[in-house]
This record gives structure tokens, C-alpha cells and sequence, in this order.
């Protein structure tokens, strides 16, 4: 006998908890199945942990600026198996809570891992659970270059394991979790050589922003080296890593290598014929505005549909589709224009909206943009500083703010109240129009001439 549902999420990460949820908000019976640990990889291996170490990493350096601001300070060493245990602690009260909130919200909590056994029925360890919608939400994992001695490297859910500090480290990678890496454990006293295939990272993100993070990384000690394609890693007997590169570059004396180089989805093993659907050719799962899959009654949320690849992007359209589903509300779908993104680099990085590129590219010369760059009155007297830069991209006569991309100290604060303004389609004079907060630096976003 099978145990019936309304509706089933797989995954309890962002995507799954949130369609679940929503569906017991409005009464129905739900059930989520997870193969690892509630709270998927934002909470156990992803934002969560990433932004506690980067709290580290402010700590040090606000501990380097106090001299500067009169403090006699001695910093004895950093304990990073003392950060990494409380880090764990607080993941756990987290992940505690939502055992706690699943029994109390009557949500059922499945342990293990679901394949479709047919378009309206999942087998977790042998058993069957049928519903009349199965939410899919499995997420995705890090990959693993296929070159010989890939397996000395960790990923990002390797570095989160580690209970000792890195001494030299290599990150491999250009996208947002390589450069967050590099920055953390650069702050935080590791050598960094931060490893790019291409010339440049960040790829998609305003140049403005790519230029004066590059330029900051450089200049707070990360060995940037582009143009790099590895071909081969050797651990040597003293257990350090050396890594060939094409045309004989080498690189060596390394105690920790961790690969950055992109994520896959888990949909491989969802036997997802059964239901008689089939994924990309990149295992994503294509799905229409409203999440629906080729299948009717069954869907795709978060990072496996291949967009927008973020905790409250799948946290919303989960819910959205929630309230499709289960309230009447026929139309509601996400919108996926506009999605803010914070980037938790040293300095952090806000962005919402059109880079001046993708704008030009639209609109050609009815784009006007605004910049501006400047020392953060924080570093006004540090020894050690950070510039921050900002940039409005603007469209029409009407100069609609179609772009807003900031780095710099409290750029990660400061886009959020920005990027509801852009979403509703203010103007630069709203901007203008808008009395500033003094003395900061997001002044600056409505003053800039
Ligand atoms: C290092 C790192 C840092 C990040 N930082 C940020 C950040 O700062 N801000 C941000 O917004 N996003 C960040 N992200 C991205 C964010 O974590 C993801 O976008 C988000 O977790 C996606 O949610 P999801 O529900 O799609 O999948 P997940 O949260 O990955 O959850 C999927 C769950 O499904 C489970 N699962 C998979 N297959 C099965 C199966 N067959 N049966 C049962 N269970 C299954 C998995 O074990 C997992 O727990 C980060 C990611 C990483 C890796």
C-alpha cells in the first residue's frame, strides 16, 4: 500500500521546504524526501557556512584597521577549528528548528533518496508514496574536472569539512563561490593563488564591478593567474600538491587545492523516464514561467530548472507555485527579471538589473550611465583600504535605472532597498529626488552627478 500525498517535494533544500510548506499553509498534506541533511545546501554546505566564514574574514581585517583607529590590539593567532565548530553548532540549531517546524507545519519528513517509480509515484527505500503533485527540487553538487590526480582537490563541500586552515591553497575556478573562496581564506591568512581559465571572472557580472574586484584582490594579496588549463595534479611524498598546466606551466607547494569550476544538477539518478519526462543535455529540467515540466502535475524549482541559481530564487517560486497550486491564484508565477545578487567578495558586491554591456546591447545610445569611485570614509586613514565604486545604468528620456551595480564596504547591505526601486521602474530623479542618508556611501546612489 502506498501512502498518498497532495503534494511531495524532492529535496528539503530552499526549493522542496518552501513548496511544502506553502502547500501546508493552505491545508494540504505534504511530505518532503531528503537523501542528506534538512535545509539542503544553503544551510549545510552553501550560503550559510560561506557567509560565517566571511564574517571571519571581516573580523580579521577589522582587527588589522583597529590599530589604525588607536586600538592597542595583540591578535595571537585565529583558531579556525574554533570558528568551524561554532559555525556547525549554529548549523545545527538550524537544521534542528526545521525538524521541529516540518512536525509542527504536519509535514511529513521522508529519509532518503526518491526516484520516480511513475509520473504520479516516488520509491524511497522500497516503499511507494503516490501525490497529485510532485515538486521537483534536487538541487545540484559540485564537479570535479575529469584530468588524472583531480581526486587531491576538495570542492566546496570539502572545504566546509575542513577543520584546519589551509597554509597555500589553490582555487580553481572564475565564477562566484572560486571568488568567494579566495577572498575568505586570503583574509584569513592563507595564501591564495586563485586559478582562472579564461582571462578574466566573473563572467555576466558589469565590468566595472569584475575590474575593481580584480584590482582589490590583487592588491589584498590573492596570486591571480589566468589563462590557466590544468591538465594534470601529482601529490608529491611530502603530501604537496603540484599542478600542470598546458604548455609546461607548473605550479607547486601546495597543502590544499579546491575546485570552483561549476555545479551539476542531481537529476541523474530520478529515473525520471518512469515519469515520462527527460532532462537537457546538461541534466537541467526544462520547465515553463509557471515551473511546470513537460509532465502535468509534476515540476522543477530551484538550481535543477538551470535559472537563476539562488536560495530566494527557489524559495519564491516555490512558494508562488504554492499558491497556484492550492489558493486560486491561477497566475501567479515568479518573475525571474530584475533578481538581485550579493556577492560576498572582500569588498562584497551588490547588483541588480542590466550590466551597461547587456543594456547597450538592448538600447543601444539611449543608455546613460553614471559611476562614481572613491575611498570609503572607513579606509579614509587605514593603512590597508578598500575603494568602493558604483555605477547607475540608465535608459530613455526618462532615464529609468535599469542597472545598479555597487562594490564596496556594506555593498552586500546596501542593494536591497535599491533593487526594489529598480523593480519598480524608478528613474534617475527618483533617485535625485530622494533626500540622502549622511554620512555614508550609499549616498553617493542618490547624488551621483
Ligand atoms: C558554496 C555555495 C555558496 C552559496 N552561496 C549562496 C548565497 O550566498 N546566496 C544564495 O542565494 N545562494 C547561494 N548558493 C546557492 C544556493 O545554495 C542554491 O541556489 C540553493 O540551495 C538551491 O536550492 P534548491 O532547493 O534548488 O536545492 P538544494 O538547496 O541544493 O536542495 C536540494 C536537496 O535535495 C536533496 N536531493 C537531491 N536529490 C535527491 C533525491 N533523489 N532524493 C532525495 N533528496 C534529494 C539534496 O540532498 C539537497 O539537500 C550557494 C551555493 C554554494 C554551493
Amino acid at each position: 500500500m502506498s501512502k498518498h500525498y497532495d503534494l511531495i517535494a524532492i529535496g528539503a533544500g530552499s526549493g522542496g521546504l518552501s513548496a511544502a510548506e506553502r502547500g501546508a499553509m493552505y491545508g494540504k498534506k505534504c511530505a518532503v524526501v531528503e537523501m542528506a541533511k534538512v535545509g539542503g545546501t544553503c544551510v549545510n554546505i552553501g550560503c550559510v557556512p560561506k557567509k560565517v566564514m566571511w564574517n571571519g574574514a571581516h573580523i580579521a581585517h577589522a582587527v588589522r584597521d583597529a590599530l589604525d583607529y588607536g586600538f592597542d590590539l595583540q591578535v595571537n593567532g585565529f583558531d579556525w577549528g574554533k570558528l568551524v565548530a561554532a559555525r556547525e553548532g549554529y548549523i545545527n540549531g538550524i537544521t534542528g528548528w526545521y525538524g521541529n517546524y516540518l512536525k509542527d507545519s504536519n509535514i511529513d519528513f521522508i529519509q532518503g533518496k526518491a526516484r520516480f517509480h511513475d509520473a504520479k509515484t516516488l520509491e524511497v527505500n522500497g516503499e511507494l508514496y503516490t501525490a497529485d503533485h510532485i515538486v521537483i527540487a534536487p538541487g545540484g553538487a559540485p564537479i570535479t574536472p575529469a584530468i588524472p590526480g583531480a581526486e587531491h582537490g576538495l570542492t566546496s563541500d570539502g572545504f566546509f569539512a575542513l577543520t584546519e586552515q589551509p597554509g597555500r591553497v589553490a582555487v580553481v575556478g572564475g565564477g562566484y563561490i572560486a571568488v568567494e573562496l579566495a577572498g575568505l581564506l586570503n583574509a584569513l591568512g592563507s595564501e591564495v593563488d586563485l586559478l582562472l581559465r579564461g582571462q578574466h571572472f566573473l563572467a555576466g557580472f558589469d565590468d566595472m564591478l569584475r575590474d575593481t574586484l580584480m584590482e582589490e584582490m590583487v592588491e589584498a594579496g590573492v596570486n591571480i593567474l589566468p589563462n590557466i588549463a590544468l591538465e594534470r595534479v601529482e601529490k608529491g611524498a611530502d603530501g604537496l600538491l603540484t599542478l600542470h598546466g598546458s604548455g609546461g606551466h607548473t605550479l607547486s607547494g601546495f597543502d590544499t587545492l579546491i575546485w570552483a569550476v561549476g555545479r551539476a544538477p542531481l537529476t541523474a539518478d530520478l529515473n525520471l523516464e518512469a515519469a515520462g519526462l527527460r532532462a537537457d543535455s546538461r541534466g537541467f529540467i526544462p520547465t515553463d514561467e509557471f515551473q511546470n515540466t513537460q509532465v502535468p502535475g509534476i515540476y522543477c524549482v530551484g538550481d535543477a530548472t538551470g535559472r537563476a541559481q539562488l536560495t530566494p530564487v527557489a524559495i519564491a517560486a516555490a512558494r508562488r507555485l504554492g499558491d497556484r497550486l492550492f489558493n486560486h491564484q491561477s497566475e501567479r508565477k515568479l518573475d525571474y527579471t530584475n533578481i538581485p545578487t550579493v556577492m560576498f567578495s572582500h569588498p562584497p558586491i551588490g547588483t541588480v538589473g542590466l550590466t551597461e554591456e547587456e543594456a547597450r546591447k538592448l538600447h543601444g545610445d539611449a543608455v546613460k550611465v553614471y559611476q562614481t569611485r572613491f575611498t570609503p570614509m572607513y579606509h579614509a586613514f587605514t593603512q590597508h583600504g578598500s575603494k568602493t565604486a558604483m555605477k547607475l545604468v540608465c535608459v530613455g528620456a526618462q532615464e529609468k535605472v535599469v542597472g545598479v551595480h555597487i562594490i564596496g564596504l556594506g555593498a552586500d547591505e546596501m542593494l536591497q532597498g535599491f533593487a526594489v526601486a529598480v523593480k519598480m521602474g524608478a528613474t534617475k530623479a527618483d533617485f535625485d529626488n530622494t533626500v540622502a542618508l549622511h554620512p555614508t556611501s550609499a549616498e553617493e546612489l542618490v547624488t551621483m552627478r
